[in-house]
């Protein structure tokens, strides 16, 4: 039976091809293992005033109202990335992680 052999024969060449695929396709966190911490004092930080303790809004400032006390990036629906880190990702600032505790103006509820 040759049709048997050259089945297994490709099987055996798509599991050869796919096994690299698999090693090569990163997890989430090997991709935002190289994005670095947001610095809060960067303009686009600024400009949601973002900081990396929710406890740390400036309540003079005029975005402050959308602020309360139990809003956090953790308790964000925007918050990405595995849980239990600290510092994870958000799309609000690509390419780089937020703290847990931290807050901004587009805080969402989940
Ligand atoms: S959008 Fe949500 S998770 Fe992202 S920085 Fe703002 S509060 Fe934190």
């Amino acid at each position: 039976m040759s049709g048997g052999r050259i089945n297994r024969r490709m099987l055996l060449r798509s599991a050869a091809l796919l096994t690299p695929l698999a090693i090569a396709t990163p997890t989430v966190s090997a991709r935002t293992s190289t994005f670095k911490r947001l610095d809060p004092n960067s303009p686009v930080a600024r400009s949601l005033l973002y900081v990396e303790d929710t406890r740390e809004v400036p309540k003079d400032h005029p975005l402050a109202s959308r602020h309360s006390p139990e809003q956090k990036c953790l308790n964000c629906a925007q918050l990405r990335g595995e849980a239990g880190e600290t510092w994870r990702p958000c799309p609000a600032f690509a390419g780089r992680l937020v703290n847990v505790g931290g807050w901004c103006t587009i805080w969402q509820g989940r």
